[in-house]
């Protein structure tokens, strides 16, 4: 298969960050990687393959170097979770005529009006009973039938709609999921048992959200562009894995690591998220299995380097004016260095060089993105990790437009030469 055709299905597999783990964890144990408990015992091996999980929302890979126990690090993050639109508990609101509703909650900063007019559906993680109440039992679900859409008002009623409509979240965003149901009570829960074929009272509570059933897919004359919910950031996470998968069986003597977190979308300040020390117990627990002493780690992390991927803002030709005069990357110019000299990303000269010293090497081409001086940009993993980590690394990204809309587009060449770049990284 090739790499765009399985990015299709990656992404077409990962509804939701929960799908996008389970996603990444199976095509990890089909290449051998064991999955490690956080509770256990780490017994590792140098060149062995392990993967552990964090609230099944974040996913942590890593081949053990054999470089002895001060290994370096290399290290390629990304994020599993996007914008859009979750289930509030209780949320059945019926209304007249019988028509059912389900009341949402805005996750992160999704581009609302592109959640409008579209077949939607339902996933996410059920938590269902279990004989010790503290350790309930975790399964997720996945209606691939489309269920649910959010009609928006139709223009008759508001002529001035194309000149502007500030749209409330708790009105506007509300999707109808049935016309007629007399039964509205505890709608969701009866789904989701009849989904999973299990009893409704053996659920107890539940995560569940919105996606677009829409496929991922290639367009443009030449097929040159990928359109798809969740490119920002399952691309990159694609691409990483990608990458671990294609390295992990050639030995090296630093520690390669896959590290995919949750929460990125609102800040990155869970238990699963970059703001917490996540990978930073990860990374001591692999290096005391492998034998090192605190000064070892200390030697790891220093020797380290870690690629912080998340996608970039290509520029869109409508919007000249909105980029850079001198840094704008462009959709299949290769994937961004991206900079900013208050610091917002981890990137200086030195862990630029090297980025760009990979891409040369790949044989790939790398572009730089600089905010416009007068536009506020976004944050991103890397300077996250590394108030946890003083790791040297890069913030870098494939180039999208629509950052955030329930549908990107970025450019088919530009994931190849993501995934050979971070390939090349791998085998350093
Ligand atoms: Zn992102």
């Amino acid at each position: 298969m090739n790499v765009i055709t399985d990015l299709l299905d990656f992404l077409d597999s990962s509804p939701l960050n929960f799908h996008a783990v389970a996603t990444c964890a199976c095509r990890l144990e089909k290449a051998g990687f064991v999955r490690l408990d956080p509770s256990d015992r780490w017994e590792i091996a140098p060149a062995g393959k392990y993967y552990v999980t964090a609230n099944d929302s974040a996913i942590f890979a890593f081949v053990a170097g054999d470089g002895g126990p001060a290994s370096p690090f290399h290290i390629i993050a990304a994020h599993s979770d996007s914008p859009g639109l979750r289930l509030k508990p209780c949320c059945e609101m019926p209304s007249a005529g019988g028509a059912l509703r389900l009341n949402v909650e805005v996750y992160g900063g999704p581009i609302l009006y592109t959640w409008f007019d579209r077949p939607l559906s339902i996933a996410g993680r059920v938590i269902t009973r279990c004989a010790n109440p503290l350790r309930p039992a975790h399964r997720l679900v996945r209606f691939s039938k489309p269920l649910l859409t959010i009609p928006h008002l139709a223009i008759h009623f508001n002529r001035g709609v194309n000149e502007g409509n500030p749209l409330s979240k708790q009105r506007d965003m509300i999707p109808v999921v049935a016309l007629s149901e007399q039964n509205p009570e505890g709608f969701v829960r009866r789904a989701v048992a009849n989904e999973l074929d299990i009893d409704q009272n053996e659920i107890i509570d539940y995560d569940l959200s919105l996606y677009d059933t829409t496929p991922a897919q290639t367009i443009g004359a030449d097929n040159g562009m990928v359109t798809s919910g969740r490119l920002d950031d399952l691309s990159m996470v694609h691409a990483a894995l990608t990458a671990m998968l294609r390295t992990c069986d050639t030995s090296c003597h630093a520690t390669r690591v896959m590290a995919i977190f949750d929460n990125e979308e609102t800040g990155s300040g869970t238990k699963q998220g970059a703001g917490s020390p996540v990978l930073e117990f990860i990374l001591r627990r692999i290096s005391s299995a492998l034998g090192a002493n605190e000064e070892d780690y200390m030697r790891s992390v220093a020797e380290s380097f870690m690629i912080s991927a998340d996608n970039a803002h290509g520029f869109h030709p409508n919007y000249p004016e909105k980029y850079d005069p001198t840094n704008h990357p462009v959709l299949g110019g290769g994937p961004c260095i991206k900079i900013n000299a208050n610091c917002k990303y981890m990137t200086d000269a030195d862990s630029a060089a090297v980025f760009a010293s990979i891409c040369a090497d790949a044989g790939v081409p790398c572009q730089y993105f600089v905010n416009h001086s007068d536009v506020a940009g976004g944050s991103t993993l890397g300077n996250i990790l590394t108030g946890r980590i003083p790791l040297r690394g890069v913030d870098m990204g494939a180039p999208v437009w629509a950052m955030h809309s329930i549908r990107e587009t970025a450019s088919a060449a530009d994931h190849a030469y993501t995934v050979d770049a971070f390939t090349h990284f791998f085998r350093l």
